[in-house]
């Protein structure tokens, strides 16, 4: 793809996915490139201008308009759509609703995934982590080194409602569960494709699932 060097991380939402590849590219002093955030930031602006994410013309006309930025920088990340700071917005569960039925229209999928390609070979850093669903086998499966980082479901709806203060944590799991499902009509980042590592991070606290990532970089990257 480019000369910089691609760590392709997927997994569903709860794996711990963001938190572990920002941690993960601090340590590589790497870019760290979240490609969720792009299908987030479409569905904020489908929403923003009054429209309906199921409404596909409507997410069309929308990714046509899409003024949208992403810091790679993993001590300081921001996600702009114009001139808007949507970084705490495109988090919010009207947003994570919505998202999947943006992510579903296959001409947005295409936009994105140039878009993301060009983010990587103008991040001017040797190396970047890029995480979401479909990195390992439509954006980067080239990538030297490919991780499915998966968690229990039920591991992964505990740790969003820990994350989603104030939230009922029945409605937070119940929306979990229905966005996978969403999702995995899609894209399937509940299999690892053939030569992508397996890290499961159930049993694993934070750290250890960052040193669990590392070593298989390393393991990668240094033959
Ligand atoms: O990773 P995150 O939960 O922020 O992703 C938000 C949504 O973006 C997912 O639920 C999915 O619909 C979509 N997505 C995708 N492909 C990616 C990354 C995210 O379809 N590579």
């Amino acid at each position: 793809m480019t000369d910089t060097l691609i760590i392709a991380i997927d997994g569903p939402a709860g794996s711990g996915k963001s938190s572990v590849s920002k941690q993960a590219a601090r340590a590589l002093s790497y870019g760290y490139l979240d490609t969720g955030a792009a299908y987030r930031a479409l569905a904020w602006h489908v929403l923003a201008r009054g429209t309906d994410t199921a409404d596909e013309s409507a997410v069309l006309a929308a990714a046509d308009d899409f003024d949208y930025a992403i810091s790679l920088d993993p001590d300081d990340y921001w996600v702009r759509v114009g001139s808007d700071d949507v970084t705490a917005a495109i988090r919010e569960p009207r947003v994570s609703d919505a998202v999947s039925g943006v992510a579903r229209v296959p001409a947005v999928r295409e936009t994105v995934n140039a878009l993301f390609r060009r983010l990587v070979a103008e991040s001017g850093r040797p190396g970047v982590i890029v995480e979401g669903r479909d990195i390992t086998t439509v954006v980067a499966p080239d990538a030297p080194v490919r991780i499915l980082l998966t968690a229990a479901p039920e591991v992964r709806a505990a740790r969003r409602s820990a994350e989603l203060v104030g939230h009922d944590a029945q409605q937070v799991a119940a929306a979990l569960h229905q966005r996978d499902a969403s999702d995995s009509k899609v894209v399937d980042f509940l299999t690892a494709a053939e030569g992508v590592s397996v890290v499961d991070s159930s049993d694993l606290d934070f750290d250890q699932t960052v040193d669990a990532v590392l070593g298989v970089v390393r393991t990668g990257v240094q033959g």
